[in-house]
């Protein structure tokens, strides 16, 4: 069976990965089996950049192949912000609500037409002695105006997408699943693995 590593700490991830993954014959195993391994600083200036160092890191270190991820919210008013700064937009304690509120402040005087923005997830497969590879997975929407739905994580509670005009936090998480920016680029990183 063929090992791949999943750079992440995060069980949700590394079981979405599983589910794609198991069926192409390959045993996943996540940073959660390598406690101890090198915490990798995210200092790239775009998700696949910071993509490219966090999986680039762990197959070096493991020499295996590893598939590692970046993702967060771009805000065209914003000109792309929060950006890679996504989780730590109002600062380091990377305060879910206090970055929504970061950015429905600074969309205070956008109107519903003027806050186009789009979820992003890239994904960089790293195996030792080859070529990097990335994909980008996107989720297109706008941000709303206030808060709305309970589910989710992060900015779902203010991003609407595009024609159901319903948040991400308004859906269930198969629902989710299916329109995500990650599901986006899980389907093409499968495309790459088959
Ligand atoms: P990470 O790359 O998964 O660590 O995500 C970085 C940040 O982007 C998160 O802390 C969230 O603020 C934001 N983000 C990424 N994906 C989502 C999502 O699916 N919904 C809401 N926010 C997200």
């Amino acid at each position: 069976m063929k090992k791949i590593i999943i750079a992440t700490k995060n069980q949700g991830k590394v079981k979405e990965f599983e589910v794609m993954l198991a069926p192409l014959g390959y045993h996943v195993q996540s940073l959660l089996d390598f406690p101890n391994s090198i915490d990798v600083e995210e200092t790239g200036q775009t998700f696949e950049e910071n993509s490219i160092l966090k999986a680039e890191a762990i197959s070096k270190e493991y020499q295996q192949m590893t598939i590692a991820d970046d993702s967060g919210l771009e805000v065209d008013y914003l000109n792309g912000e929060p950006g890679v700064y996504s989780a730590r937009y109002a600062g380091p304690q990377k305060d879910d609500q206090a970055n929504i509120d970061a950015v429905l402040t600074k969309l205070e005087n956008a109107e519903l037409n003027e806050r186009k923005a789009r979820f992003v997830c890239a994904l960089a497969i790293s195996v030792p002695g080859q070529q990097t590879q990335t994909v980008i997975g996107t989720c297109e929407g706008y941000i709303a105006k206030e808060r709305k739905g309970q589910g989710g994580f992060g900015y779902d509670p203010i991003f609407c997408i595009d024609d159901s005009g319903k948040t991400m936090a308004e859906l269930t998480k198969e629902e989710k699943n299916k329109i995500s920016h990650r599901a986006d680029a899980l389907r093409k990183i499968k495309d790459l693995l088959k």
